[in-house]
């Protein structure tokens, strides 16, 4: 993999930006806070698409929250060159409620593998999926757990990029596939 200076600094500083942004988030919202974003952003995954899948996210946590009764508080997107995320308050206190319905979505359909709904909680830490139990992320190319494709850089950009496109024209165009 290529590595470019100014590509990491521009990196560098949208990681800052969402920092920023979680942390006005966190002062003026009670946690448990959902922050919605895309994976793979860095392998070709354009704005456009993360908009999207993001979108696709958005649609469907409203509706199994108002499956349950869970009713959205506060709900803000942000937007900058390399990240495109969404954070949400509820009036549901139980972080991981929260983030049992998010894995939900994560694995009911393709589009699913693209989104990344994360529940944070007090000190703003994340909740993840071994407090709730769950089996880590398999790779959307090959049937490995997604962490260590990505540590042992076992796919090139190209092949990413080609299996997000896949995804996101099947759920565009083609047959949705679901669980
Ligand atoms: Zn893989």
């Amino acid at each position: 993999m290529s590595f470019d200076i100014s590509e990491s600094k521009n990196n560098l500083e949208d990681k800052f930006k969402v920092a920023n942004h979680l942390n006005i988030f966190l002062r003026r919202n009670s946690v448990p806070i959902i922050m919605i974003s895309s994976r793979y952003l860095k392998y070709g995954l354009r704005t456009s698409n993360a908009r999207y899948i993001i979108n696709c996210a958005i649609e469907a946590i409203e509706l199994d929250f108002s499956r349950r009764g869970i009713k959205i508080s506060s709900f803000k997107i942000y937007e900058g060159q390399s990240y495109y995320i969404a954070l949400m308050s509820t009036d549901c206190m139980y972080p991981t409620v929260l983030k049992k319905i998010a894995m939900n979505i994560e694995h009911r359909s393709r589009i699913g593998s693209l989104m990344d709904i994360d529940v944070i909680d007090i000190d703003a830490t994340s909740l993840t999926r071994r407090i709730c139990e769950i089996e880590p992320r398999k790779c959307i190319i090959c049937d490995d757990y997604a962490t260590e494709c990505l540590r042992h850089l076992s796919h090139k950009e190209i092949e990413y990029e080609d299996a997000i496109n896949e995804i996101i024209s099947n759920d565009k165009f083609g047959n949705k596939i679901s669980a």
